[in-house]
């Protein structure tokens, strides 16, 4: 026999609360990775322009100034620089330098930049026959300022972001833990278990379904409970009476009418015992089953006569007086399940009737349906056991237990449930109950 391993599952990595936090961390660092981008490449050109064109009318003033010839290089520098920049004089060594890319620039400025995000820039001028070194201030501090901001405006989001997310998974997640603990607690037989709405509708439907799935479980529970100390219950009557009476016979003294007497409830008690574990079979099996199988075309009312002459030692023992009125009428189904439902009902019939009673008999059919009628003058069912007559192993009358098992209408009920018919029970005004049966015709199968 080839043996399957159970796989252990494997358990995930991530939940999904850090799921999403990541996913957040993630979209939060390409924003911020963008507005970096977007400063270096945009803000910077436009703020490195900015500072140059200052630098360049910086210049142009102090030139203007000179042009005049009335004041020295120094008082040039003091007059027009108004802590935009700083201006030094170069010292001579570094003079060659500059020369001739002041010479190209037209005598006016040569403009030095340094590095290409954060270009540092740096003017050269003469004024007064000087080499001037000009530094705007405040050029490094505005990159930095937007820079540092940028950067304490995204940590900040990213860490509020990911507080909120963590919050807010949570909250959205509550309730697929709770169904997942509720589905655990299922797993481990717990079908008491339900879970309590959920404020958003999406998760609703799922959470009524799965409170709609304990209490169907819950239900087949309490059945297979019940069924099981029925059916032992059951079992147990008639075999503590084969076992009283097989006791009784091993006494030697016993008369021979005494042993007959004795034998006979033995053989009545095991011929409950099959019964019961037959109908017990049967039931099972039509539990199990969807559809009515072995259909074949056959005369509804030649199968009643037939079940009525079989019964024929029972109502005439108890002098029961049989109104009979049978339509022609054939139907396609499974004889031997449709001969059930007559036969348990009759039996019902005679068995509640009392001496010298009526049971009345009659089948008709319209173009849609088939309906029986089974009426009795015995006593009447009141409303509130109507239902649960056709319950397995509801006995209403105490005084006739052991006269049945209390299987026979919940058979009856499950074949007509089969043939997508219908079976009610009503009280007679004149005593008695009446049995109707509906049985639609299949289309394609009237005659
Ligand atoms: P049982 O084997 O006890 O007859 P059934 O399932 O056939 O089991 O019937 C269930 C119960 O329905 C019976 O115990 C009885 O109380 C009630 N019942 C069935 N048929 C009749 C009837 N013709 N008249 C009165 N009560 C009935």
């Amino acid at each position: 026999m080839a043996i399957i391993k159970r796989k252990d599952p494997q358990k995930p990595m991530f939940s999904l609360t850090l799921k999403f936090s990541l996913l957040f961390f993630a979209v939060m660092l390409a924003s911020a990775a963008i507005a970096v981008i977007t400063l270096l490449f945009v803000m910077g050109p436009i703020i490195s322009q900015n500072t140059e064109n200052r630098v360049t009318s910086l210049v142009a003033s102090m030139k203007l100034l000179d042009q005049k010839n009335l004041y020295s290089t120094s008082e040039i520098i003091s007059i027009c620089n108004v802590d935009i920049a700083d201006v030094t004089t170069l010292p001579e060594k570094s003079v060659e330098r500059y020369n001739v890319l002041i010479d190209a620039a037209e005598q006016n400025c040569y403009i030095e930049r340094e590095g290409r995000l954060f270009p540092k820039l740096t003017g050269y001028t003469v004024i007064g026959g000087e080499y001037l070194k000009i530094v705007p201030t405040n050029f490094d501090n505005v990159y930095w300022i937007a820079t540092f901001v940028t950067i304490i405006t995204m940590l900040l989001s990213i860490l509020l972001g990911s507080l909120m997310t963590i919050f807010v998974s949570h909250r959205i997640l509550r309730p697929v833990k709770n169904l997942s603990n509720a589905t655990a607690l299922v797993a481990r037989g717990n079908f008491k278990v339900r879970v309590p709405e959920s404020k958003d509708k999406e998760y609703n439907q799922l959470i009524n379904n799965f409170n709609r799935m304990a209490e169907e479980l819950s239900g087949i529970e309490t059945l297979r409970g019940d069924f099981i100390s029925n059916v032992s219950h059951e079992f147990k009557t008639p075999l503590a009476s084969i076992q009283g009476f097989a006791k009784l016979l091993q006494d030697d003294t016993l008369s021979v009418e005494e042993r007959h007497d004795y034998t006979q409830i033995i053989i009545n008690e095991t011929g409950r015992l099959s019964k019961l574990t037959s109908d017990i079979l049967r039931l099972s099996k039509l539990e199990n089953q969807s559809t009515i199988s072995n259909k074949k075309r056959f005369s509804i009312d030649e199968q009643i006569r037939k079940i009525l002459l079989v019964l024929e030692p029972e109502w005439t023992k108890k002098n029961i007086n049989l109104e009979i009125e049978l339509d022609t009428v054939y139907y396609f189904g499974n004889e031997e399940l449709m001969a059930q439902i007559w036969q348990n009902i009759i039996n019902n019939a005679i068995k509640f009737t009392p001496e010298g009673g009526n049971i009345g008999v009659r089948l008709f059919a319209n173009e849609k349906n088939i309906t029986a009628k089974i009426t009795d003058d015995g006593p009447s069912i009141p409303p509130e056991v109507a239902d649960k007559i056709f319950v397995k192993f509801y006995q209403g009358d105490n005084s006739r237990k052991t006269e049945g098992n209390g299987l026979g209408l919940a058979l009856v009920k499950r074949i007509i449930d089969l043939c997508n018919g219908n079976i009610y029970v009503e009280n007679r005004y004149d005593g008695g109950v009446c049995f109707t049966v509906e049985l639609p015709y299949v289309i394609g199968d009237m005659m």
